[in-house]
């Protein structure tokens, strides 16, 4: 068999490259392990996750409501039927890509690819797959690597217990334990124990660093670590897991750290302490790709690899892991092959965090213009200035901009807060455009909303807030 491409692996950034590749008059397969299109993100991530984060959210905004004088009973978990809405959910995705692949003639191959050599891939038959490829050979003029990533899971914790769980086994949902420990404090470990911490489970989160989203600005995760604080059982900073034991019913969890030096039981124990490239074991070594320390392939702004027929996009190919990175790289990937002058050259790849207040980020961030001597004009609004905000009952919010103090040009955006993920997009938007702080102050935002902490915070630079008062130096 011959393809004039090949996508390995059918995950945002594969099927994104393969759609484009087939509208762009390319022969196209797409070959895929799983039975379903969809990848980490559709069948064990960004969507799953977000289903069962809705659900967490209506009940906690529920509970909220009992301060403003209406109360609800506690509500009853039918846990069967929150794992199925998710499941109906995935099901309803990955079908509808697998019918976009045949409408534009994309070939869809269940097997294994393992490269033979920088032409071919092996098709190995998959385990427990209806596969009717096995064995057989695939050449390509190009490939599109997008294997992605899987949780990472160190030796030491990975002790075989099914009461051990990645993010894969949270998402499964079996039930609700009584107790549960999340391994790392990122943010698929605080978006899984807001989702447990809502259905019920007593959470408690250990991670390594003294603070909780390591890396993430501290004055975003502020608002998220105090409201984490109030609703979690526990959370322990500068803490350590040193093992895991299963104990029958319980896991028995080594824990060292200044607060606690101790042995704690848990019913179920989340390890969320990163990701893993998938980059071995189908044969890379057999083509001229070659892959970082860290197990990245290294590419160039084209996605290009060291191997001239083989390009590498998404969480294979580097930071960040998110999905429409992964996708935003397939396209170039796609047109490159196509033959079209494209590179990745993004000024802002938004970044959020879904948990209860949203954190979301673009751009410059203030550790980053720390770090590299960068000089930037921070301009912050509070929410508890905003009138939605208050009528929300959500104050716990804050939107800030990063300026270049030259030519007033925005480089960076920080929202936290009730819908940041969604606000983050105007500030890619500018960021992108080549805004300056007069382009988005004087953009009307609508009244009364969220949105307008955007613009706010940009009048905030002007010093011209309505809502902030700043007496002027004498
Ligand atoms: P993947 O989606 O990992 O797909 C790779 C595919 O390749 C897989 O289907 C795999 O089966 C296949 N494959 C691998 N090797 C082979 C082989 N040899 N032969 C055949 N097939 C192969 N990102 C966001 O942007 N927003 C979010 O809200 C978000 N939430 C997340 C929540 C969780 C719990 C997790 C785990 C991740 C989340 N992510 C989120 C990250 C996101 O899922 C990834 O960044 C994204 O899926 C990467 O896409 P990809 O195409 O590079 O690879």
């Amino acid at each position: 068999m011959h393809s004039q491409v090949v996508v390995l692996g059918g995950g945002p950034g594969g099927y994104a490259a393969a759609f484009l590749a087939a509208d762009l008059g390319l022969e196209v397969a797409i070959v895929e392990a799983d039975p379903r299109l969809g990848g980490t993100c559709l069948l064990r991530g960004c969507i799953p996750s977000k289903a069962l984060l809705h659900t967490a959210k209506v009940i906690s905004e529920a509970q909220d409501l009992a301060e403003w004088g209406v109360e609800f009973q506690p509500p009853k978990i039918d846990v069967d039927k929150v794992r199925g809405r998710k499941d109906e959910i995935i099901a309803t995705l990955s079908g509808g890509l697998g019918k976009l692949a045949d409408a534009r003639k994309v070939k869809k191959i269940h097997a294994r690819g393992v490269f033979v050599d920088s032409g071919t891939l092996n098709l190995e038959p998959v385990e427990g797959g209806a596969s009717t490829f096995g064995d057989e050979r695939l050449t390509f003029d190009h490939c599109i690597l997008a294997t992605g990533s899987v949780p990472a899971m160190p030796k030491f914790l990975d002790i075989g217990s099914p009461r051990v769980v990645s993010s894969n086994g949270a998402l499964a949902m079996p039930d609700i334990p009584e107790s549960l420990l999340v391994v790392g404090g990122g943010y698929i470990g605080l978006e899984m124990g807001t989702v447990y911490s809502e259905l019920g489970s007593k959470v408690t989160v250990v991670e390594l660093s003294d603070g909780l989203l390591p890396g993430a600005d501290r004055d975003l995760v502020r608002p998220l670590a105090k409201r984490i604080k109030e609703r979690f059982a526990g959370v322990l900073l500068s803490h350590k897991v040193t093992g895991l034991k299963d104990v029958g019913e319980k896991v028995e969890v080594s824990i060292e750290g200044p607060e606690l030096t101790d042995t704690v039981k848990f019913d179920r124990v989340l390890v969320a302490i990163g990701r893993w490239p998938v980059s071995k074991g189908f044969g890379l070594e057999n083509t001229k790709v070659t892959v970082n320390e860290r197990g990245f392939v290294e590419t160039d702004e084209q996605q290009r690899t060291s191997d001239p027929k083989i390009f590498a996009i998404g969480d294979v190919a580097g930071d960040p892991m998110l999905a429409h990175k992964a996708a935003a790289e397939g396209r170039v990937a796609a047109e490159v092959i196509a033959g079209q002058p494209s590179a990745f050259d993004a000024r802002a790849i938004p970044a959020v965090v879904f948990t209860d207040p949203e954190i979301a980020w673009a751009g410059l961030t203030a550790e980053e213009a720390k770090r590299d001597g960068i000089k930037v004009d921070i301009a912050t609004y509070p929410w508890q200035a905003s009138g939605r905000a208050l009528a929300n009952g959500r104050t716990d919010g804050l939107t800030k901009w990063l300026v270049d103090p030259e030519t007033e040009r925005v480089l960076g955006c920080g929202i936290v807060g009730y819908g940041a993920g969604e606000l983050i997009a105007e500030a890619v938007l500018a960021i992108e455009m080549g805004c300056n702080v007069h382009d988005i102050a004087s953009s009307i935002h609508p009244h009364p909303t969220l949105s307008e902490t955007v613009a706010f915070a940009s009048e905030v630079q002007l010093g011209t807030a309505t809502e902030i008062y700043k007496p002027k130096r004498k």
